[in-house]
């Protein structure tokens, strides 16, 4: 294995918003020397649901460097600016700008960091005493082969998560049976099929059912929306609910004993699982012009109702276990193509499971994470982990919120130079959750 020579400063395990837009803060802060690996061959952010129309879910203020610093050149407005797209984006009127925009924003920053470096797949990690505290850092060039050794004084964890598929939807063919975190690689070749069912009903579900009704009538297939839960409801997006997704409300939730945290985050779901109100209002106005005239729509929405199993039927196609649980009652539905709206789980690579003694893990296993966002640790050693993912455990509903990661990369900046950077402001909100 080839050993790199520097010791860096930090090293960054994936490359998705929430290391972008440290690599981006970092970029002119000469006193920390990072690098980035990603295992993608380019900067990709959830390719398979770039859908037209779809549109960030956060202002575009939360971009990967604005809330900390307004003047820094890797803003979105910048790269609206260095696009010529002033005027267009002035007469747009919008703070939500559509996802494939933030896409190529991101990729656009990505494409002038040098710190940033992609096809790189990191492989293990350990900590090492001799000659000094460092990790020691194995990295796979994704195309040649090679590996290479690379030594750090810290390091940040950004692998974010992985599509969560339930168990009887695996293992078949994958064309038909499908993630919608796949939905636009499959897209075309489902189109020409008789029938489609989309499992699920958060907003990934709401986005790939609109998607798909849009061309239901010209290809004419069957339509079907699945879910378990009451309803289709809408996410909590009125503007006081959404101060739930500020430092304040993480400051508060990760000053709960632990196992008070696990039963609040379970009542949440709506704050970030349900579907956005646009989102819902296009279905039903969809639904509604293409029912005028008493047409009989080849759609079907179907809630309270849990798919159990799926079947490959002998003739093609597939059978679908389903049970009304509140009639008590089970019926099958039959399909061509299923897409599992399944949600994600956060993704720990396994490497940190294997640092078993260096990390202090609670009675359920998730490691445990200081306040200010770094892994605990059993060792003495200067030497940190800091983490954007798998953190819900400990700060809550917002930890994959795209507006705090600039708050939480401006924690971890300060940390890494040892002075404060980026001044925290302690009241940002205008409720308050915890009282004096
Ligand atoms: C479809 C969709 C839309 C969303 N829209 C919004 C929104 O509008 N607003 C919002 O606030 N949030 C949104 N989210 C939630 C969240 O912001 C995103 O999931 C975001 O991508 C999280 O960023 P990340 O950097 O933590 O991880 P990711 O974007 O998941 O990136 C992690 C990266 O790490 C890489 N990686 C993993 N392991 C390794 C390894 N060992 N070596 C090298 N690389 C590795 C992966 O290849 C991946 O590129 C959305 C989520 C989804 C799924």
């Amino acid at each position: 294995m080839e050993q790199q020579e520097p010791i860096y400063d930090l090293i960054g395990i994936g490359t998705g918003p929430f290391n972008l837009s440290l690599a981006a803060l970092l970029d002119d802060i000469e006193e920390v020397d990072a690098l980035f690996f990603e295992q993608k061959s380019a900067f990709e952010w959830h390719p398979g649901m770039l859908i037209e129309g779809t549109k960030m879910q956060v202002p575009f203020l939360a971009d990967l460097v604005t809330m900390a610093d307004p003047t820094n050149p890797y803003s979105f407005l910048n790269y609206i600016s260095k696009h010529d797209r002033m005027y267009q984006f002035y007469f747009l009127q919008r703070l939500d700008i559509p996802r494939r925009e933030y896409n190529d924003y991101c990729r656009w920053v990505a494409d002038q960091l040098s710190s940033c470096r992609f096809g790189k797949r990191v492989t293990g990690i350990r900590h090492v005493k001799d000659n000094g505290d460092t990790f020691e850092v194995d990295v796979l060039d994704i195309e040649t082969g090679n590996s290479a050794l690379y030594r750090t004084r810290n390091l940040v964890m950004g692998t974010g998560s992985v599509p969560s598929m339930p168990q009887s939807f695996q293992g078949l063919p994958e064309t038909d049976v499908f993630h919608t975190a796949d939905f636009l690689i499959n897209k075309d070749a489902c189109l020409n099929k008789k029938s489609i069912t989309v499992v699920g009903s958060g907003q990934s579900a709401a986005e790939t059912f609109r998607d798909l009704l849009q061309e239901q009538r010209r290809y004419g297939f069957q339509l079907d929306w699945i879910t378990r839960s009451p309803g289709f409801s809408s996410m909590e997006e009125s503007k006081l609910s959404l101060e739930h997704f500020s430092p304040d409300y993480v400051n508060y939730f990760y000053s709960l004993p632990q196992e008070q945290k696990d039963e609040i985050f379970a009542t949440q779901g709506l704050y970030y699982k349900g579907i956005s109100n646009h989102t819902v209002n296009d279905i039903y106005n969809l639904l509604y012009e293409y029912s005028v005239g008493g047409e009989e729509l080849p759609v079907g929405l179907q809630v309270l109702t849990e798919v159990r199993d799926v079947h490959a039927k002998a003739d093609g196609g597939y059978e679908l276990d389903c049970y009304h649980y509140q009639k008590g009652k089970k019926y099958t539905h039959e399909t061509d193509v299923i897409i599992a709206a399944t949600g994600y789980k956060p993704y720990v690579p396994d490497f940190v499971h294997y640092m078993e003694d260096f990390l202090v893990w609670d009675d359920q296993g998730r490691y445990e994470v200081t306040e200010d966002y770094r892994l605990k640790k059993n060792a003495d050693t200067p030497n940190e982990i800091f983490v954007h993912s798998g953190i819900s455990h400990t700060h809550g509903v917002g930890s994959t919120n795209l507006g705090l990661s600039i708050y939480r990369n401006k924690l971890i900046i300060n940390q890494l130079t040892g002075r404060e950077v980026f001044p925290l402001s302690e009241k940002n909100i205008f409720q308050s959750f915890s009282v004096q």
